[in-house]
């Protein structure tokens, strides 16, 4: 009899722990790789017991499967690339806006929506990568340059089909206006070595070979590349420092419409804005954290110090459609 009230108050102590601990499990679609973003996952849900159901996929076919589930699709959160992509989410409706302290405090105003939807989580540049043998940093200004006839023949690019080139052409609209910006992008062409290529990696091959002197990627393709073939004579240059800036973009998340687990979704996102989670989601595909307070991975450090645009990275989205245009008549493929 003792021995069944020891047992009965054993678990009677036991119990509210265990209906403490019931985990939820939150439903991630992610267009970041998914070894890019599992380490973070697993740190979360050994902090907190949350779980994880996570889809990855292109950044399109994520936003068609989650604007065509039903209510009762039950997914939490949207990961992806580019503020180009965050704000097609957000104006689709699929986003809703995030009441944060902690993530306006964490995140800078420019790599967040003003409405709040979309917060930004990691950070890229879109910079210049030159062919070290070819030519010297002095040779390189800005991007509106590498319009400039000097660079017939020298200058590979990736297509224009791809939104970081769509993103990087409509902040140049936001600072130049429609008819300056369809000048550069047609001196671009004009200067182009090759067709343009599918990937930032084809691109930085092409340079590295000689075949270019020139392109523009994302950080951290330059980053993988090198840490492969670290003998490969490239370099990676900061334009517009006089001027408005390198175009920086994101990795970034928000709270999905179709969400039934709002506060535990919206206390997730959060954490990842946290500088731990900060250090380790910029180290894992060689970005930079948002976060001012934390330093990126020393290889990434080793690039040197810039100075970022400033412009809000929803313009980028607002003047996509603009700009995919005008690079259409430009003639950029
Ligand atoms: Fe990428």
């Amino acid at each position: 009899m003792k021995k069944l009230a020891l047992a009965l108050l054993a678990f009677l102590a036991v119990q509210p722990v265990l209906m403490a601990a019931d985990p939820i499990t939150l439903t991630l679609y992610s267009s970041r790789k998914a070894h890019l973003i599992e380490p973070v996952l697993e740190l979360y849900t050994k902090q907190t017991g949350v779980r994880f159901n996570l889809h990855t996929g292109k950044p399109g076919p994520i936003l068609e499967r989650l604007a065509a589930a039903g209510k009762n699709g039950g997914a939490d959160i949207l990961l992806t690339v580019d503020a180009g992509n965050l704000w097609h989410a957000a104006e689709r409706g699929l986003l809703v806006p995030v009441d944060s302290e902690a993530l306006v405090q964490s995140v800078p105003a420019a790599l967040r929506d003003p409405e709040n939807r979309w917060f930004g989580l990691s950070k890229r540049a879109r910079t210049l990568a030159y062919n070290t043998e070819k030519i010297s940093p002095d040779d390189l200004s800005s991007y509106e340059d590498l319009a400039d006839p000097k660079w017939k023949g020298r200058l590979c690019l990736r297509t224009s089909k791809k939104v970081y080139n769509q993103s990087l052409v409509a902040t140049l609209i936001a600072h130049h206006g429609e008819e300056v910006t369809e000048e550069t992008v047609k001196g671009w062409v004009a200067n182009l070595a090759a067709e343009p290529f599918s990937n930032d990696t084809k691109a930085l091959q092409a340079v590295a070979m000689g075949q270019c002197d020139v392109t523009i990627v994302n950080t951290y393709y330059y980053g993988r590349l090198m840490r492969k073939e670290p003998d490969l004579k490239l370099a990676l240059f900061w334009p517009n420092q006089d001027s408005q800036g390198v175009h920086v973009n994101i990795s970034g998340g928000g709270l999905l419409a179709l969400s039934k687990h709002p506060q535990e979704a919206q206390a997730f996102l959060e954490w990842l804005a946290q500088p731990e989670a900060q250090g380790l989601f910029a180290e894992l595909n060689l970005e930079y954290p948002v976060r001012k307070d934390i330093p990126p991975a020393p290889e990434v450090q080793a690039w040197g110090e810039f100075q970022g645009d400033s412009l809000n990275l929803a313009e980028a989205g607002r003047l996509q459609a603009e700009a995919v245009r005008l690079m259409d008549r430009a003639g950029y493929r």
